[in-house]
C-alpha cells in the first residue's frame, strides 16, 4: 500500500481484509465446489449460498428472476444521501469443464496448491464474486456509513449470453422491486487487476449456399456450393480490418464449414459460420452492410451463386467507457494505491454482462483477480495474492464511490 490512502478508516478496512484471507479463500472454495456449468446452469445451490452471504452483510436481498430457475441474486444497501448508485457484480455460472482427463485437479475441488486456488470458475468469475463479498464485509465490519447507494450482484447466464441475467436485472428486475438503476458498474471479470474499459463488437453469421448436384467426374454439369463458399469467404476476408489501441486487431474467423455428401458428387449445399469482431468505433451495422454487399455483388457477378439463408446469431456494437470518465480515474487510482504500480487500462474481446449495461446507457469497467488466459481452460486457477489485492481494490472503489471516506 502506498501512503496516499491515509485515512484511518481506509487502513482499518484494508487490515480487516488482510486479517480475513481465510474467510475469502473458504468462500471462493465453497463457490467453486458448486457445479454451475452452463449449460445447463443449475443455480439452486449457489443462489442460496450467495443470498446467505449477502444477508450476512446486512443487505436487502432479492432474487431478481425473469424465469424460474434463473435467480439473479441482488443485494441493496441504500446510501444515506442516495444521489448515485454503484453496481458491483459478477456472474455465478461457469463454462463446462470439457474433457475430465485434461484436468490435473478436480474442477470442483477448489484445491489450494502453491499460492493458487484451482477449479472451474476460479478465475472466471467466482473469484470476483468472493472478493466483492469480502470487500463489503470489511467495510461493514469497520462501521463505515455509505452515503451513496450500493448494489451487489451475482448474475445468471453470462456464459451463454442469455437474456435472463444482467439484461433482465437492468431492464426489468431492479425496477420491479423499486430499487435504483445504477449509474456505474464494476464487474469482476478476469483482468489480472487491469482496468478494462473497451470491448469489441461481434457479428456471428451462419450462411448457407446452394448448388446443383452432378457427377464428380463431370462437375461442369453441376454447381459446386463449396466452390461458391470459397469465393464468399475470400471476399468477406477482404474486409478492412482495423486496429484499436485498447481492443487490438479486428478479426474474422470461419468457425465451421460443412458441405457436400460424397467425394464423387458435386456439393449441392455448403454451410459456414463466421465470427467477425471489431473494435470501436465501428458499428455492427457497418460490418453487416459490408457482408451483405459482398453477397449482393457475388449474386450479380455469378448467376450460379445462390444464397439459401443468412442467419445472424449475434449482433453487437463495440462498447467503451470514456478513459476520462471519473469512474475510470477512480478505479485506476484504487489499483495504483493497492498494487503500488502504474495500472493498466486496456480492452477485451467481449463485454459479457457489461454489454447490457452499456446498451442501457450505463457505463462500467472490469477489474478482476483472474487472468483471461486461464479462463475457460482446464486447470483454471487464480493466485491468492491477486485475490487479496482485488478485494482491497473493490473495497477502495466502494469507499471512494459510495462514502465520504
Ligand atoms: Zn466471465
Amino acid at each position: 500500500m502506498s501512503n496516499t490512502v491515509g485515512s484511518h478508516i481506509v487502513n482499518e478496512v484494508i487490515s480487516r481484509i488482510e486479517d480475513n484471507v481465510d474467510r475469502l479463500l473458504n468462500l471462493l472454495r465453497a463457490l467453486i465446489q458448486v457445479d454451475t456449468c452452463n449449460p445447463p446452469g443449475d443455480y439452486r445451490r449457489i443462489s442460496e449460498i450467495v443470498a446467505d452471504e449477502f444477508l450476512s452483510l446486512g443487505l436487502n436481498v432479492q432474487p431478481l428472476q425473469g424465469q424460474d430457475g434463473k435467480p439473479n441474486i441482488i443485494g441493496y444497501l441504500p446510501g444515506s444521501q442516495g444521489n448515485k448508485t454503484l453496481l458491483v457484480s459478477a456472474h455465478m455460472d461457469v463454462v463446462p469443464v470439457g474433457k475430465a482427463e485434461d484436468w490435473a485437479v478436480d474442477p470442483f475441488g477448489g484445491e489450494i496448491i502453491e499460492g493458487k486456488i484451482y477449479g472451474r470458475g476460479s478465475a472466471d468469475t467466482k473469484c470476483g464474486l468472493a472478493c466483492q463479498v469480502e470487500a463489503l464485509r470489511a467495510i461493514r465490519s469497520a462501521g463505515v456509513e455509505l452515503t451513496e447507494n450500493l448494489l451487489l450482484g451475482a448474475t445468471v447466464d453470462d456464459e451463454t449470453a442469455g437474456t435472463m441475467g444482467m439484461k433482465y436485472v437492468i431492464e426489468k428486475g431492479l425496477r420491479s422491486v423499486g430499487w435504483p438503476r445504477p449509474d456505474r458498474v464494476l464487474i469482476g471479470e478476469p483482468s489480472d487487476l487491469a482496468v478494462v474499459g473497451a470491448w469489441k463488437g461481434r457479428i456471428w453469421y451462419e450462411i448457407t449456399l446452394g448448388g446443383i448436384a452432378a457427377h464428380g467426374g463431370a462437375p461442369e454439369h453441376g454447381v459446386n456450393a463449396i466452390d461458391k463458399m470459397i469465393s464468399l469467404i475470400n471476399e468477406i476476408k477482404k474486409m478492412d480490418l482495423k486496429s484499436h489501441p485498447l481492443t487490438g486487431h479486428d478479426s474474422i474467423n470461419i468457425g465451421t464449414i460443412t458441405g457436400g455428401t460424397k467425394i464423387n458428387v458435386v456439393a449441392d449445399e455448403c454451410k459456414a459460420t463466421f465470427d467477425i469482431r471489431y473494435g470501436p468505433p465501428r458499428k455492427a451495422s457497418e460490418v453487416d452492410s459490408f457482408v451483405r454487399g459482398v453477397i449482393k455483388d457475388l449474386e450479380k457477378k455469378d448467376r450460379h451463386f445462390r444464397v439459401r439463408s443468412v442467419s445472424v446469431w449475434d449482433f453487437r456494437d463495440p462498447v467503451w467507457i470514456d478513459p476520462e470518465d471519473d469512474f475510470v480515474k477512480c478505479l485506476l487510482s484504487c489499483v495504483r494505491e493497492v498494487t503500488a504500480r502504474e495500472p493498466t487500462f486496456t480492452g477485451s474481446l467481449s463485454a459479457g454482462d457489461l454489454h447490457h449495461c452499456f446498451m442501457n446507457g450505463i457505463p462500467g469497467a472490469w477489474i478482476g483477480p483472474g487472468k483471461m488466459e486461464v479462463a475457460h481452460k482446464p486447470n483454471e486457477y487464480v493466485e491468492i495474492s491477486k485475490l487479496v489485492a482485488a478485494t482491497k481494490i473493490y473495497a477502495l472503489a466502494i469507499l471512494k464511490q459510495c462514502s465520504k471516506v
